[in-house]
């Protein structure tokens, strides 16, 4: 039997907030789940302890997002009481006061990339990396491993920290092939300052509790003692349950819960869910059992059965081979990185980004510096078809004085020509500017 923890929860349903009545994103997605908890009598238990949320500040978004609007104009205050808590999650368990923090808000956050116009994907405001950022603003640059076990591709953390090498980003997720948002293939290892350290799982659909279980023990857990992360954070979408009306998994409460108690992360942080009746409420008890270290093996869906969600052996074998190389990546990063970026001084990447709920194109071109001392400068051109035009520049917590310097003088001395602003974040300064 493992030992007990002391748990710190915040739930917030955000009963006033929804996308549209008809969305699967809705408003009472949590309520189910607040009468499980109160049925339960979780609140009983000693080393369970619940917290008030507390709502984000305009400057927590600005080390991660370039908001190209009046804030208010994007974002709710459901959205900053989300990012807000799960910055006090993360805080309680810096502080000592807990050993492990679970924020059950909504709405959402892993589609939220690092230029935000509004809601893709349900997410306008990156929960993780907001909470992320604010700790690191505070207890300086940790060594962080986020684990993404939502069932879509969390194209947004990954593009956040897909030049950061403190942050390992692994998502785990079903097919880009078969599902929204269409990303998250093996090749999509990072940019030059940290080549490896995002890693794409794609799993096949109606991957079971075996696949899960399998793929974390013999090749998440593995790749997370190498990296050996000050904090592990959990992305703990819960929409590959075989009742989610938008995937196609063969998941349950129970694979979660022991998925949650293997992982033995820091900090879990809702993510996506829809089967809000079927599923959540027995998932979130499932993980909030494991990360309170009591017994899980009574938690199950009223209408389980084994024989309907288990994996065939094709998906076990193919997940096999999906291990290894995915492997075989990691242990061959740098060998990779330097064969991919050989004689390179800036790589390129062009994106093209949809945001389905706010109905936006995006064109970005992103610029990453290649620098021997640091990760490197980071610069982003975007535009969308409601004629907005940016610049968007990043110096990185870990920059060389060198890097600082060049993105300074890239903020100041270029030309505003047809862009309506030039933006500047300062991570080193915690600065964040705009003209
Ligand atoms: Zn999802
Ligand atoms: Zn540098």
């Amino acid at each position: 039997m493992s030992v007990k923890k002391k748990l710190g929860i915040i739930l917030f349903p955000a009963y006033d907030w929804e996308i549209s009545k008809t969305h699967p994103e809705r408003k009472e997605r949590l309520l189910y789940t607040q009468d499980q908890i109160l049925e339960e009598g979780l609140g009983d238990f000693e080393n369970i302890v619940f917290y008030n949320p507390k709502i984000a500040s305009e400057k927590a978004l600005k080390r991660v997002h370039f908001i190209h609007s009046k804030l208010e104009n994007i974002v709710t205050k459901s959205h900053l009481i989300a990012a807000g808590g799960a910055i006090k999650c993360l805080d309680l368990v810096m502080r000592k006061e807990v050993n492990k923090a679970f924020s059950i808000t909504r709405p959402p956050g892993h589609h939220a990339m690092r230029v935000t116009y509004g809601d893709r994907g349900f997410c306008i405001l990156n929960n993780e990396a907001i909470m992320i950022e604010a700790i690191r603003q505070k207890y300086g640059n940790l060594k962080v491993a986020i684990i993404d076990t939502d069932c879509h591709h969390g194209d947004g953390t990954e593009n956040i920290y897909y030049n950061d090498p403190n942050t390992l980003f692994i998502s785990l997720h079903q097919d880009g092939r078969t599902l929204y948002p269409g990303t998250g293939f093996l090749d999509d290892l990072g940019g030059p300052g940290a080549y490896g350290y995002n890693i794409n799982i794609p799993l096949p659909p109606k991957t079971g509790e075996e696949g899960f279980l399998m793929v974390l023990e013999h090749l998440i857990l593995p790749i997370l003692a190498d990296f050996e992360p000050d904090l592990i954070i959990n992305s703990a979408g819960q929409d590959n349950h075989y009742s989610d009306p938008l995937t196609m998994m063969n998941f349950s409460a129970h694979g979660y819960a022991k998925l949650t108690d293997k992982l033995n992360p820091d900090v879990a942080v809702l993510e996506g869910g829809y089967s809000i009746e079927g599923a959540l409420p027995y998932i979130n008890l499932g993980i909030i059992l494991a990360l309170a270290g009591l017994d899980y093996s009574n938690v199950v869906e009223p209408d389980f059965e084994s024989e309907k969600v288990s994996q065939s052996v094709e998906v076990t074998n193919y997940l096999k081979k999906l291990m290894e190389e995915i492997h075989y990546n990691w242990k061959n990063k740098e060998k990779l990185a330097l064969k991919k970026f050989q004689n390179k001084s800036y790589i390129t990447e062009e994106k093209n980004i949809y945001y389905d709920t706010s109905n936006i194109y995006e064109k970005q071109t992103i610029t990453y510096k290649k620098c021997d001392y640091c990760s490197g400068l980071i610069k982003i051109t975007s535009k969308n078809n409601r004629n907005d035009k940016i610049l968007a520049i990043t110096i990185p917590l870990d920059a060389c004085r060198e890097c600082e310097k060049e993105g300074e003088n890239l903020y100041h001395n270029s030309a505003k020509g047809d862009y309506d602003n030039i933006y500047l974040q300062n991570r080193i300064k915690d600065q964040y500017l705009k003209r």
